[in-house]
């Protein structure tokens, strides 16, 4: 399960950055949006995630608001010198939970003359901050594939061939925490905190997890570079 919100922030130091901290049961993602309504203080955007047991909801509902109490017992102790997390818990006004759920990949996402793009053909776990992004690659390459073409079941299904495997693959990392998994590998070695991060986790072991996700995604900044432009604009 998952509770968001957005609340007016003092950062706890007055130094400010975005916020991930977690492993693969608990976590947190917390970053400024924009100007709170006094000096010094930000419109700040959170996210506690929390393993449940038992069955998910019925209803993937986004809207069903939770209490301040109730995020505190399971976040009440999230206190790092960077970030009081149960401070900010305790300023914002409204905070909804909703279940993190996916889907299993599918075998085709086109049919005929109709196909899905974004969420529809590839349900994920928001880890990795890319799932929207996705959906961009999406429509780039239907426009891609359709551009030109006087056969466009055959285009629709160039499109599926093409992004299809590539996203069933996300989705499936996605359930082993994808990028993030740099998070649980520290967890385990050090299960009770640590001074230096270098003693926990080597660089080359967090690039590796690192440069494995993004290449998979088709993000890493060699692919995306090497990438011609699809349409020429005419000028
Ligand atoms: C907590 C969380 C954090 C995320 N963080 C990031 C991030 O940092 N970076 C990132 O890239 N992605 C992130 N994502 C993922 C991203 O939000 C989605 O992948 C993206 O919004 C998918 O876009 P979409 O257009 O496919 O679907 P949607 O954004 O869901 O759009 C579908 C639209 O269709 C409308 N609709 C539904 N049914 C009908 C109907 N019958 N008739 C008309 N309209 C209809 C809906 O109201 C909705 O507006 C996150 C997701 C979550 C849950």
């Amino acid at each position: 399960m998952s509770a968001s919100a957005t609340a007016i922030f003092s950062p706890a130091c007055g130094l400010w950055a975005c916020g991930r901290a977690a492993h693969f049961h608990q976590r947190i993602v917390v970053y400024p949006i924009g100007r709170g309504t006094q000096r010094g203080r930000l419109l700040t955007n959170w996210v506690c995630q929390k393993s449940a047991a038992g069955p998910a909801p019925e209803r993937e509902d986004w809207n069903r608001q939770t209490s301040n109490q109730q995020v505190l017992a399971q976040f009440g102790n999230w206190c790092f010198p960077w970030l009081d997390m149960p401070a900010l818990i305790e300023q914002t006004p409204q905070i909804y939970e909703f279940p993190l759920v996916d889907r299993d990949p599918v075998a085709t996402w086109t049919s005929g003359r109709v196909t899905l793009i974004g969420d529809a053909a590839h349900p994920m776990h928001p880890i990795g901050s890319q799932a929207g992004s996705q959906a961009i690659l999406d429509a780039r390459t239907l426009t891609s594939v359709l551009h030109g073409t006087t056969d466009p079941i055959a285009a629709l299904l160039r499109y599926d061939c093409e992004r299809r495997p590539r996203m069933n693959d996300i989705t499936l990392r996605n359930r082993r925490f994808g990028p993030e998994a740099a998070l649980q590998l520290v967890e385990e070695r050090a299960p009770n905190g640590f001074a230096r991060i270098e003693d926990v986790v080597l660089r080359h072991e967090l690039d590796a997890i690192s440069s494995s996700f993004s290449e998979a995604a088709g993000l890493d900044v060699e692919t995306v570079n090497a990438r011609p432009p699809f349409v020429t604009v005419a000028r």
